[in-house]
């Protein structure tokens, strides 16, 4: 079983050594082509605008709509969050619309860099370091989705189905428990 991780731009050397932890097989994906073998894949953080042009240019954009209707596991943080949901405003931009999850992009405002917080979630007992970088505010969620942790009155970790998405950044701290999460949903068929 291998993860893809879409290496356009952004954090995805810290996925990479994240699943280098956990002892999973990852591959760089940055053409249609890396999607062959893998049964998951992750879109990290970095800029969102950047990967629609990039993810469009290289036939990328409807060769990831296609492995999601095929069965593939979705996991995206921050950026990668912005890229799965339905509707993404602040401002408008396309996206896969993956998850029925409605997204405020830099809704935290654009001054506060970033942000960590203490917080629970469904995965495990311990409280979670959520990192927050430039991150966007997951407005509303469809009844199909389900909030795995929440923080300031926002949902943080959603998944619907075989779709994950984090607004922080679980790849930029110590615990696996997000990404051990999403190995298990991608490992689940395919
Ligand atoms: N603000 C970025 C965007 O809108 C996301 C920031 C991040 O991924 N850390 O695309």
């Amino acid at each position: 079983m291998k993860i893809g991780i879409m290496a356009i731009q952004g954090d995805y050397e810290a996925h990479a050594k994240t699943l280098d932890r956990l002892g999973v097989e990852h591959d760089f994906v940055r053409r249609p082509e890396n999607l062959a073998e893998v049964s998951g894949i992750i879109l990290p953080g970095g800029e969102s605008t950047t990967h629609v042009k990039v993810m469009t240019e290289e036939g990328l954009f409807d060769a990831l709509k296609r492995f999601a209707a095929s069965g593939g596991a979705f996991f995206g943080t921050c950026a990668g969050a912005i890229l799965l949901a339905r509707d993404v405003h602040g401002p408008a931009q396309v996206s896969l619309g993956l998850m029925d999850i409605s997204v405020l992009r830099n809704g935290y405002g654009r001054q506060l860099a970033s942000d960590v917080h203490m917080g629970r979630t469904k995965l495990h007992k311990e409280p979670l370091e959520m990192v927050f970088i430039r991150a966007p505010i997951i407005e509303s969620v469809g009844s199909g989705v389900e909030v795995l942790a929440e923080d300031a009155g926002h949902p943080v970790l959603v998944q619907q189905g075989k779709m994950l998405a984090a607004t922080f950044h679980p790849e930029l701290t110590s615990d696996t428990v997000v990404h051990k999460h999403f190995v298990a949903m991608a490992r689940n068929g395919h």
